[in-house]
C-alpha cells in the first residue's frame, strides 16, 4: 500500500506557527482517566484562572491561537469559553467526552462532532472549522475519523502525532501540514504536532510534557527546522500545564510523572517561544495555505499492495 502520493513543496511566504491549547480540565487527562468521567462533578475547578493567565500573556504578546474546547467546559465553564472567543481567539473543537476515538464508534464521533461543534458556535457565534481528538488518539486504526471529519464538514485536523509512542501516534505520516485521506477517501487539512527528525526518526517535542521535559531550546529548533522547510510549525499546551498547584489524583507512577513534570516552567516556557517565534491559530493557517498544500498521506490499516 502508498501511503504518500505526493511530497510536500516549501509553502510560502513563511506562514506564522500554529499555537493551540487544549481546554480541559485537568482530571480531563488521559492519565487522571482512573478517575472516571461519573467524579468528574466532584473535583475542584480549576480552568478559570489558568486561562485567563494565558489570555494575559498572549494580550501582552499580541499573538492569536486556538482553543481546541471540550463539550464537557463548554457545558460546565461556558464563561471561560465566552472569554477566550471574546478576546478574539479561534475556538475549535476537542469534542465531547475526551474518550480516546478507539474507545467510540464512527457514529458516537459524528455525534461528539456535531455537539461539540453546535454547543462552541453558540457561544462564540462563529463558525468552528477545527477540531483535535484526545490525547491525538487518530491512528491508522481510528483513520475511520477522518472521513467523518471531512463528511460532517470540518477544515482541518490537529490530531496526527508522527512518532512512536505507547499511546498514540503514526511514525511515518508526514511532519508538516498534508492532506490526510481516510479509507473511505474523506479527506481534510492535517496540522500534526512538531518534531525533530534525528536518527531517522522523528522525536516529539511540540508541546505538553515534551515541552515541560526538554529544554526549550529544542522545541525552537523544531520550529527553527520547520521554518528552514518553509511550513509552519505547530505547538500544544493544556491551561492545567501552567498550574503546579492542582491536586494530585490516582494514577500509576509513569502517568503521574508524565503529567507534573516541569509544570512549575511551563508558563515561562511559553512566554520564550513567543518572543522569538511568529504565532497564529490553526484556522486561519489552513485558510493561507490549504490551497498550497500538495503533500496527501493515506491513513487506514494496511492492505497488500
Ligand atoms: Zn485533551
Amino acid at each position: 500500500m502508498t501511503r504518500f502520493s505526493q511530497q510536500a513543496a516549501p509553502l510560502g511566504p513563511q506562514p506564522a506557527h500554529i499555537l493551540s491549547f487544549d481546554v480541559e480540565e485537568y482530571f480531563h487527562a488521559e492519565a487522571a482517566a482512573a478517575a472516571g468521567p461519573d467524579r468528574w462533578d466532584s473535583f475542584e475547578r480549576r480552568l478559570g484562572p489558568c486561562v485567563e493567565r494565558i489570555l494575559e500573556l498572549l494580550c501582552d504578546r499580541g499573538v492569536s491561537a486556538t482553543f481546541f474546547v471540550l463539550g464537557w467546559v463548554a457545558r460546565h465553564e461556558r464563561s471561560v469559553v465566552a472569554q477566550i472567543a471574546e478576546a478574539g481567539h479561534e475556538i475549535a473543537s476537542h469534542g465531547m467526552t475526551h474518550a480516546m476515538l478507539g474507545r467510540l464508534a464512527p457514529e458516537e464521533f459524528r455525534r461528539e462532532l456535531l455537539d461539540s461543534r453546535r454547543l462552541l458556535e453558540d457561544i462564540a457565534g462563529r463558525p468552528v472549522v477545527g477540531y483535535r481528538a484526545p490525547t491525538f488518539s487518530i491512528t491508522h486504526r481510528t483513520a475511520w475519523a477522518l472521513d467523518v471529519l471531512a463528511e460532517t464538514g470540518y477544515r482541518y485536523d490537529s490530531s496526527i502525532f508522527p512518532v512512536r509512542h505507547d499511546r498514540y501516534g503514526v511514525p511515518d505520516a508526514p511532519r508538516f501540514v498534508h492532506w490526510a485521506v481516510g479509507p473511505g477517501q474523506g479527506r481534510i487539512l492535517e496540522i500534526p504536532p512538531s518534531t525533530l527528525q534525528v536518527l531517522g526518526m522523528n522525536w516529539p517535542v511540540g508541546g505538553g510534557g515534551y515541552l515541560r521535559l526538554l529544554p526549550v531550546r529544542l522545541v525552537a529548533a523544531a520550529l527553527a527546522g520547520a521554518e528552514r522547510c518553509g511550513q509552519p510549525g505547530m505547538i500544544y499546551l493544556h491551561p492545567w500545564e501552567l498550574d503546579p498547584g492542582q491536586p494530585i489524583l490516582p494514577m500509576g507512577p509513569l502517568s503521574r510523572w508524565r503529567h507534573r513534570v516541569n509544570l512549575a516552567r511551563t508558563e515561562g516556557k511559553l512566554a520564550w517561544l513567543l518572543g522569538r517565534h511568529r504565532f497564529g491559530p490553526g484556522g486561519r493557517c489552513a485558510d493561507a495555505v490549504s490551497a498550497q498544500v500538495n503533500e496527501t498521506y493515506h491513513y487506514g490499516p494496511a492492505s497488500p499492495s
